[in-house]
């Protein structure tokens, strides 16, 4: 009997490792490696008490992409010092990268109950430009991730395609680029639209993908597997590549269900849904 993994291309798959959390990072990187998968992306509490450069190294040895490092942004504050720690934290971030041989920092933009989307969206700006020089000096790319509206409170002011697409244009600069997350953004009227205006400047960066379980229980944690919800996946995904997108199908499923389940199995269904629903 073969498996599944030796017919199928997951060439262009990439998990996050929080996706499998139930994993550390060498564990995940074996998994990933031996299921076919070509990408990993790297969310910074698993490289806790570790070197950056010998999880790169280890990484590289397996022939797995780094795709990128999650994440970096929050830089909304009330206080001029809070914003000047997340300048200071988003500069690690991009240390943190170039250490580990990622070539791009996913930003959440942040936001700041009680404080006007407005003033948030200028402090995020003014946060993007001062870490725009350290992008530069160390080659990482900048991906803004516009989140869903229902996180506007607290965790962006950038909720969709076209405030993103807004935020890029302030910069004009080829290291500044969007992640384009369907969890975030199936709901976008002008999806489409926005996504050939980003891919005209160059700047569709990264491409998340899961789905939307109706109802949702948790806001943050009830993810699906694509196909378990009611995201268009594929649809959104031809809008992509149509425009010229050829990176990689990265899942980032937060999912209190699928974090109970056995990890290998999880890793099984992604592939799976991967190859029938994106
Ligand atoms: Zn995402």
């Amino acid at each position: 009997m073969t498996t599944a993994s030796t017919l199928e291309d997951y060439s262009r798959l990439c998990v996050h490792t929080i996706t499998t959390k139930a994993w550390s990072i060498e564990e995940a990187m074996d998994r990933y490696v031996a299921a076919g998968i070509g990408g990993i992306t790297v969310w910074q509490d698993a490289l806790k008490q570790r070197k950056a450069s010998l999880i790169g190294e280890q990484l590289r040895a397996r022939d797995l992409s780094i795709v990128s490092l999650c994440r970096g942004g929050f830089f909304p504050a009330k206080s001029a010092q809070e914003r000047q720690q997340s300048i200071n934290d988003n500069r690690r971030s991009i240390e943190l990268a170039a250490e580990l041989g990622a070539p791009s920092v996913v930003l959440v933009c942040g936001a700041v109950p009680g404080q006007s989307l407005d003033t948030s969206r200028q402090q995020i700006s003014e946060g993007i430009a001062a870490i725009l020089p350290d992008a530069e000096a160390a080659g990482i790319r900048l991906s803004i991730e516009p989140l869903h509206p229902m996180y506007a409170d607290d965790r962006s002011a950038i909720n969709s395609m076209a405030q993103a697409n807004q935020l890029c244009d302030q910069f004009d600069h080829p290291l500044l680029g969007i992640a384009v997350d369907v969890y975030h953004l199936w709901w976008d009227d002008q999806l489409e639209q926005q996504i050939q205006i980003a891919a005209k400047k160059q700047r569709l960066f990264a491409f998340h993908i899961c789905d939307w379980m109706t109802p949702t229980t948790d806001l943050l944690n009830d993810r699906g597997l694509m196909g378990e919800g009611c995201i268009p996946v594929k649809t959104i995904r031809n809008y992509m590549e149509t425009n010229g997108f050829n990176g990689f199908n990265e899942v980032e499923i937060f999912s209190n269900r699928w974090w109970q389940a056995n990890p290998e199995h999880f890793l099984q269904q992604i592939q799976q849904s991967y190859l029938k629903h994106s």
